[in-house]
């Protein structure tokens, strides 16, 4: 089904916490979010665990009358498992993309992985894009969807952003891991600039406001 804009629905709304019986571990999933694209096409960000797949089913059926085969893409901001643990169930997906990494079955894109990092990899022209956005991993990637009639653009950017707290207070994504935090300040400097509304790694979406960039600013000068 086709429509006139492009639609960024959050399926999941992400979460981490300590775990309030084991002081050495914390809980988390991501937050997983569907984009339906205004000429059909229907791409799926973050995949939650493994053990996911049944209420993820369900809720594409329920909610979005789709089944696992008309997912068309495929995309996880990075590799780790709470991330890409149900990419399984879209086998009819033209691509796989894992962080920096596209693929189908066995054949494994090279050209992407050697682009520039602010080269973006087309999903739906320039409506949809995947762009490198490393810092939390060195291979992670955003999700860029633009809405042509109101000249908007969402990110959907993984665990660049922790949730929307963690702009007041960095030690949220900082704790969370960060294989190269320089990078991560920039990166988030950039995509808070370019977006209207972010979808973070484990939280709800957010709009970005003009004190949340200066604060970003402050965090990249220091
Ligand atoms: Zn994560």
């Amino acid at each position: 089904m086709s429509q006139n804009r492009n639609e960024v629905q959050i399926m999941f709304v992400g979460y981490s916490r300590p775990d309030s019986n084991d002081s050495n571990a914390i809980r988390a999933n991501c937050t997983s979010t569907l984009i339906r694209t205004r000429n059909g096409r229907n791409i799926i960000v973050d995949t939650l665990t493994a053990w996911d797949g049944e209420r993820l089913k369900e809720v594409l059926q329920n909610v979005y009358g789709l089944q696992p085969e008309d997912i068309h893409v495929v995309v996880c901001t990075h590799g780790h498992s709470d991330h890409i643990g149900c990419n399984y169930l879209f086998r009819e997906a033209q691509w796989h993309i894992v962080g920096a990494c596209v693929s189908n079955r066995d054949k494994y894109l090279n050209s992407y992985l050697t682009r520039a990092e602010t080269q973006p990899f087309q999903l739906c022209g320039d409506d949809v894009t995947v762009v490198r956005t490393p810092g939390h991993t060195l291979s992670c990637v955003s999700v860029l969807v633009r809405d042509p009639t109101q000249g908007r653009i969402v990110g959907i950017c993984g665990d660049l952003f922790e949730r929307v707290e963690d702009i007041a207070d960095p030690s949220i994504w900082l704790e969370a891991g960060s294989e190269d935090p320089t990078s991560q300040r920039r990166q988030r400097l950039r995509m808070a600039e370019l977006c209207n509304y972010i979808v973070p790694g484990h939280g709800q979406g957010f709009y970005i406001t003009d004190k949340m960039r200066e604060l970003l600013r402050q965090q990249l000068d220091a």
